[in-house]
């Protein structure tokens, strides 16, 4: 997978994308990144990349040319077709199922916003995709592309190895994992429960599959619906 990134901050990057998981699978080959300050594509002379909004109010928009020019510079030389990912408060919210959908894709552009937003014509006529990472609003949409990132990464074929293997994990099921428990077995008077020690693995899954849907009726019951 190859992943680019637009953004005003591209030393925000830098310690996310250079670290554990996301940088050995890219040392693995199973995805390579590159991270671009749109601003380089303005062609405004102090290389402005906003303007005040028409109609007037506060905060400053961003406008279309330097985006839409970044998006052709990183598409024209490529065949595939990538989906281009605007970060957006007002995005559809962002699931595990989504992760999941992007890691087929052999190429994700992700576009990260400031100041109050961008110009509307790069929603309705660039983005393939416009995610909210949750209902907050964020400075800016670089920790968002880092989320998204993250989870999408994290799935592609051989970055966790089988040991790790996502398909266990919460969501990805559709119910809450189930507790775990590491040694020591009896930590200052708190026991871990008998049936993990068993060695009875049958029993272990059943106790795990109970424990799960128990947390997923406790916590999030909408998944159960
Ligand atoms: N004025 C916009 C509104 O009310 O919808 C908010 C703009 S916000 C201050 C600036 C940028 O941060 C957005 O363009 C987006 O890229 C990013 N951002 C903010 N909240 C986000 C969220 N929940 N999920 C993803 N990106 C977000």
């Amino acid at each position: 997978m190859k992943i680019d990134i637009l953004t005003l901050f591209p030393e925000m990057f830098t310690g996310v994308l250079g670290s554990s998981i996301l940088k050995k699978a890219e040392e693995k080959e199973a995805v390579s990144y590159s991270v671009e300050n749109f601003r380089r594509f303005s062609k405004n002379k102090h290389h402005a990349v906003d303007d005040y909004p028409y109609g007037g109010g506060a905060g400053m928009v961003l406008q279309p040319q330097p985006i839409f020019d970044a998006v052709s510079h990183l598409t024209e030389k490529t065949d595939t077709k990538p989906r281009i990912i605007l970060l957006c408060p007002q995005g559809e919210r962002f699931v595990q199922r989504k992760a999941e959908e992007l890691a087929r894709e052999k190429h994700l552009i992700f576009i990260c916003g400031h100041y109050e937003g961008y110009d509307e014509r790069i929603r309705e006529h660039l983005a393939t995709d416009e995610i909210s990472i949750g209902d907050y609003v964020l400075t800016g949409g670089e920790l968002g592309a880092m989320v998204v990132i993250d989870s999408v990464v994290r799935l592609l074929p051989g970055v966790l190895g089988n040991e790790n293997s996502p398909i266990h994990d919460s969501f990805s099921t559709g119910l809450l994992e189930h507790p775990h428990y590491t040694r020591p077995a009896d930590f200052r008077g708190m026991k871990v429960p008998d049936v993990l020690l068993s060695g009875n693995h049958a029993k272990i899954a059943e106790w795990r599959k109970e424990q799960s849907l128990k947390r997923t009726r406790e916590r999030r019951p909408d998944l159960l619906e």
